[in-house]
């Protein structure tokens, strides 16, 4: 009887093959045995290249093939390069690209709870939401909202604490919001809407013309680096503070599961490593870079900075609780991601003020 036969015969072909492949070099076994590349896309609700957003889902894609030795090549599309901002949760869902990132509160009107995985007014800090994400029960409640549409979402990025928003007059009360047309998403939207106002979501590259014209009388976008990218202190000279209604924003990376299921195991932990590394990176660069941008619009551009008035801020909170009570009650997932939030915001509120906040009370 030939080796071959015997080997056939004690059913150990395959360990056979397996040995054979281990001769061949440490190369060529494992998770790298696979050797198929990959060329996905990955549409962006930003404008191409803008600071922090655009530019981390570019460094995410480079950083992506360096890991992968070339095996996955990401071409990254800015808003309207091949869709719309508005349709990226659409277009990775059905397929026409494979990634998408964004901000998950875009996708409400689909998914209502998603408004949770990237920020609620008066919910958590980025420190606290990437707890929460991580270590907290957040992100699995995030795959499980995804799920149905057959994506698999990653933190990837943080705008850090938002700023309230430039306006084209003070605003001194809560009758002022009155009438107020906004561009503000999600649920701060919702809130400003309880308090008279009439908000508008439009995707950012919309946003200084609608403001310049007076076609809206305020807009939040993001903070002080994003901003003055777009030129919005050209458009009103009040910036209010702080971002109530985004305390500390979260990113998201999202794949077409079936595309993300493809890839061999090692690719898979690339991109979730990658994502990772992105999650990080842009809060540090926005905290840097905000820094900067505050110093510019408030030195050079004579810009005039406004904390919203306390009344202000605690009707726009009892409102908030309205709102999100109203939600809950109307969507299980909804309620559920509502609870894990608010337990988790209950048990880090203690710990916070004597940590964070004690320490920057001290600092100045
Ligand atoms: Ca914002």
């Amino acid at each position: 009887m030939k080796r071959r036969d015997v080997i056939r015969g004690l059913g150990l072909g395959a360990a056979a093959a397996a040995a054979t492949a281990c001769g061949r070099g440490a190369d060529q076994t494992g998770p790298t045995a696979d050797r198929r590349t990959f060329e996905w896309r990955l549409v962006t609700t930003w404008p191409a290249n803008f600071p922090a957003l655009g530019t981390g889902a570019i460094e995410f894609a480079h950083r992506v093939e360096a890991c992968s030795g070339g095996r996955l090549k990401i071409r990254v599309y800015g808003d309207g390069e091949l869709v719309p901002a508005f349709e990226v949760f659409d277009s990775v869902a059905g397929g026409t690209a494979q990634m998408g990132h964004g901000a998950a509160y875009y996708w409400k009107g689909k998914v209502p709870a998603a408004s949770f995985f990237s920020a609620i007014p008066f919910g958590l800090t980025a420190q606290e939401m990437n707890a929460w994400l991580y270590f907290g029960g957040g992100w699995e409640l995030w795959k499980e909202a995804y799920a149905p549409f057959g994506l698999v979402p990653l933190p990837s990025g943080s705008s850090g604490c938002q700023m309230g928003g430039w306006f084209r007059k003070e605003i001194r009360s809560m009758a002022d919001l009155k009438g107020l047309k906004m561009r503000i998403p999600a649920l701060g939207g919702e809130v400003l809407a309880r308090a008279g106002g009439t908000p508008v979501t439009m995707p950012g590259a919309e946003i200084f013309t609608s403001l310049e014209s007076g076609a809206i009388d305020a807009t939040e976008w993001i903070g002080p680096y994003n901003d003055l990218a777009f030129g919005l202190q050209k458009a009103a000279k009040y910036y209010y503070y702080p971002g109530w209604h985004e305390p500390g924003s979260t990113l998201e990376m999202i794949i077409n599961r079936e595309a993300f299921e493809s890839l061999p195991e090692d690719l898979r932990e690339i991109v979730t490593a990658c994502a990772a590394a992105t999650n990080d990176r842009m809060l540090a660069e926005f905290t840097a870079r905000n820094a900067e941008a505050l110093q510019t619009l408030v030195r050079d551009d004579g810009v005039l900075l406004r904390p919203f008035p306390g009344e202000v801020m605690r009707e726009l909170r009892r409102l908030t609780g309205e709102v999100l009570a109203e939600a809950a009650a109307g969507d299980p997932l909804f309620r559920r991601v509502l609870e894990s939030l608010d337990a988790f915001r209950q048990r880090m509120i203690p710990y916070t003020d004597i940590a964070e906040r004690a320490y920057l009370n001290s600092r100045s």
